[in-house]
């Protein structure tokens, strides 16, 4: 008898699900990045209890056409990709269709939605655990889209007592992360809340919609921040095929004919790296592609690498987005979508450190620090 057999359907779907969303923080990131591809301006974070209990994103965007209510929670259903050539050229955070359908697999969701044609009268979509629509109903809604997650992981009982014990730390890390999309996201209104049982709704932070990054970087950690910092915009073209030690795909990347630009361009704000202005901790470092955020550890030791040089007491606050062409990168590494493959990092590292070691002693370390807002 045969003993390999395929794995039945809905098992699948749960064992995959649970590689798109691994914690809270895949929640959040995966419902705020809808709603920054949906063109929100104003995105209200609510937790219950930490998020144990519920995650409520509401966002102002477009809404959803009842013509996708049947499909928006099937797996790889997506208005964002087509076909796998459109990966090099994406300009949206989501791509796989895959969000919705691990939710609906790993928690009970529902939506609330509405478009700005629909008056004030929305729609309340239930989902299967399959992703398939369930029902609907009309509720009273504005323009814009309310995802409601909850009871994370109630049907993997070893994930929801893990969930349970590390809520606490795994929240602060959600609050990370909504830190980055609140800073780097301009024009767009967050606010992010959470309340405890039998206790009040407090507000961990919110901001305006504001015209740059500076003043998003304010309201979220305080005017004080600003002490210090300089702006960043360091611009270099890499060129990867004549570096010793070039890897052969960067050598490929760079004699393919529709490479596009090598053009990069780093901008933002961080410490200058003067003795006692400013004292930072680590934890105040964002890195950005095309204003994804997205976890690049040799790209901060870079950074840190040339701070340390001239200021080894302190650690420095960076908030850095680094420009590049959508052929330059990968952004399908990871279930999570938070790692990058930059095509050619080695290259970038070595002129990123030259840019800014350029930038520091071009700077006279005496001038006063930006002045404040
Ligand atoms: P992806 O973002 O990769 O397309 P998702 O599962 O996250 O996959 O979402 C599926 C689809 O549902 C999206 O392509 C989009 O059309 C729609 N959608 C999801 N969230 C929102 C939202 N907040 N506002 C409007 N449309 C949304
Ligand atoms: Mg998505």
């Amino acid at each position: 008898m045969a003993t390999i057999k395929p794995i039945e359907g809905r098992s699948v779907h749960q064992i995959q699900s649970g590689q798109v969303i691994v914690d809270l923080n895949s929640v959040v990131k995966e419902l705020v990045e809808n709603s920054l591809d949906a063109g929100a301006t104003s995105i209200e974070v609510r937790f219950k209890n930490n998020g144990l209990d519920a995650i409520e994103v509401q966002d102002n965007g477009s809404g959803i056409s009842p013509d996708d209510y049947d499909t928006i929670a099937l797996k790889h259903y997506t208005s964002k990709l087509a076909t796998y050539d459109d990966l090099t050229s994406l300009q949206t955070f989501g791509f796989r269709g895959e969000a919705l359908s691990s939710l609906c697999a790993l928690s009970k969701l529902h939506i609330v939605t509405a478009r700005a044609s629909d008056g004030p009268k929305g729609t309340k979509l239930d989902f299967e655990q399959s992703g398939k629509l369930k029902g609907t109903s009309v509720v009273a809604a504005k323009q814009g889209t309310t995802v409601v997650v909850e009871t994370l992981f109630h049907n993997l009982p070893v994930r929801r007592k893990e969930l349970e014990k590390t809520v606490k730390r795994e929240y602060n890390k959600v609050l990370q992360l909504l830190n980055a999309y609140a800073c780097i996201s301009v024009g767009v209104k967050f606010s992010v809340s959470n309340q405890v049982p039998k206790g009040k709704k407090t507000v961990a932070f919110a901001t305006n919609s504001n015209p740059n990054t500076k003043e998003n970087i304010a309201n979220v950690f305080g005017t004080k921040t600003l002490v210090g910092l300089t702006p960043l915009d360091l611009r270099f073209e890499m060129d990867p095929s004549n570096r010793p030690g070039a890897t052969q795909s960067a050598r490929n990347w760079s004699t393919q004919e529709d490479a596009g630009s090598r053009e990069v361009r780093i901008v933002g704000h961080m410490s200058r790296p003067v003795v006692g202005e400013g004292r930072q901790t680590s934890d105040r470092q964002m890195f950005f592609v095309n204003a994804r955020p997205c976890s690049l550890p040799q790209v901060a030791k870079a950074f840190n690498e040339v701070y340390k040089s001239y200021n080894y007491t302190q650690s420095a606050f960076i908030f850095a987005d680094i420009k590049l062409d959508t052929n330059a990168y990968d952004v399908n590494v990871s279930p999570d979508k938070r790692e990058i493959l930059l095509h050619d990092q080695t290259a970038l590292l070595e002129s990123l450190q030259d840019k800014l070691v350029e930038l520091f002693e071009g700077q006279n370390q005496s001038v006063p620090s930006a002045p404040l807002l």
